[in-house]
């Protein structure tokens, strides 16, 4: 296999988790790449992988190390690394007056530009090769992916916040959606805020343009109470309701957050197929509550996994968020057994590309997916033993574990070190925009 032309790439010696379907964990491993895609991965002692790395450009030995398919972040707003410790100790809707406040005056194209570059290098160090966002002046930030190589799910977002005009933003969106099919890192979504900053109509029209163009459709929904009870008070249902009234529920629609859910709203995601990005640490640190995700897990709502914006996180870490998310439903539940170790790796990786429709190129490490692939360092004092390497990359791991990461076989970090984008200017120009806001 690979023989006659080789590989550009191969690791080998050490432990990969595969997260195939029948979640197998090969103990001493070896994965080789050949242009974008996985072309061989198994057993490291056998005559293929000598043959593998004999054949490859280049190999790194990866023993005392493990190998993850990249992990994905499900719900985020990337350039809001500009607004990271901005606003704190506030509920959600006095926290968005503050943030909108200075993001509808002081966010320029270029401040855009600077907060998403940050953004992809703390993404990379904590081993996310996919994330997706949801910000102004959205182009930036995938434009600013297409040149690094960094995997983004972004798209039209639609809202009435600010100086909107409907018109020109179905016709944006319409020409965007059309761009982005020339790009190749990008994954397109529809994007509405949520429900209580759209209208009927302007939801009406990202149904069409969801269907129109078979791309996946994402929201914030049910974040706290305050939010459920002013959609009830001024449409009469709970923003889930109005979803399902707006024929926006089913397996192609992704809500963030979901905190606040009745046992029948739970029943309707599963039914519907409707996915949910559940992000715990936005959600404790608004005091927005905590979302049921034992119950979902167990009625059999696909669950995925986001950070939500730095600015009510503070940090884009999703291996510290896993942890959190675990810990919280198993305090919240008082039942250790619910969040099990496979479903909450199964969260940042395989649920988050059949989220967002990739799972037949993103999610897991298999022959024929892209080579998106992270070493994490297990020889760590924190990382020993290894009685249960899942167990070690949900509750003991560090994110500075994160030693190397591919994006369609390309090295984007390595040794610790951002190799794509220069993270000392990206820190300078943060630097320098958030030093603006007073
Ligand atoms: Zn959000």
């Amino acid at each position: 296999m690979g023989k006659q032309s080789g590989y550009d790439l191969v690791l080998t010696g050490g432990a990969i988790v595969t997260m195939d379907s029948d979640r197998k964990l090969v103990e001493n491993g070896f994965l080789a790449v050949k242009e974008d895609r996985i072309a061989a991965l198994g057993p490291a002692d056998t005559e293929e992988a000598a043959q593998a790395a004999s054949l490859a450009k280049r190999v790194i030995r990866t023993e005392g190390k493990v190998l993850v398919p990249g992990l994905i972040n499900a719900h985020s707003h990337l350039a809001m690394t500009l607004f990271r410790g901005f606003a704190e100790d506030l509920v959600l809707q006095r926290w968005l007056e503050k943030i909108w406040k200075y993001e509808l005056t002081m966010l320029d194209e270029a401040a855009i530009r600077a907060g998403s570059s940050l953004a992809f290098a703390e993404l990379l160090r904590c081993g996310v090769t996919c994330a997706h966002d949801m910000y102004w002046h959205y182009m930036e930030t995938i434009n600013l992916a297409e040149e690094i190589g960094f995997r983004l799910v972004s798209g039209p977002s639609f809202t009435t916040i600010g100086d909107f005009d409907f018109d020109q933003m179905l016709l944006t969106g319409r020409c965007v959606l059309e761009d982005l099919e020339g790009y190749d890192f990008i994954l397109p979504v529809m994007q509405a805020h949520s429900t209580y900053t759209t209208s009927a109509a302007m939801m009406g029209e990202v149904l069409k343009l969801k269907q129109e163009y078979g791309v996946p459709f994402t929201t914030h929904a049910s974040e706290n109470r305050q939010e459920v009870d002013d959609v009830l008070a001024r449409f009469g249902k709970t923003p889930i309701q109005l979803l399902d009234e707006y024929g926006l529920l089913d397996d192609r629609t992704i809500l963030a957050h979901c905190v606040e859910l009745q046992d029948e709203e739970i029943q309707l995601l599963a039914d519907t197929g409707t996915h949910v990005a559940h992000c715990p640490e936005s959600n404790l640190k608004l005091g927005s509550g905590i979302a049921r995700i034992a119950d979902m897990l167990e009625a059999g709502v696909s669950v995925c996994l986001g950070t939500d914006g730095p600015a009510s996180n503070n940090d884009l870490d999703l291996l510290g968020e896993l942890r959190t998310a675990a810990l919280l439903q198993k305090g919240f539940t008082r039942n250790p057994e619910v969040f099990t170790t496979t479903q909450a790796m199964e969260m940042v990786t395989v649920n988050g590309a059949r989220a967002y429709g990739a799972e037949s190129f993103l999610g897991s490490l298999e022959v024929g997916k892209k080579a998106d692939v992270v070493v994490i360092n297990l020889e760590q004092t924190h990382m020993t033993p290894l009685h249960d390497i899942c167990a070690n990359l949900i509750y003991s791991v560090n994110k500075y574990d994160v030693e190397t990461v591919l994006i369609n076989g390309d090295i984007k970090l390595e040794d610790g070190v951002v190799t794509c984008l220069d993270e000392e200017e990206a820190k300078a120009e943060v630097r320098a925009v958030a030093g603006r806001f007073v």
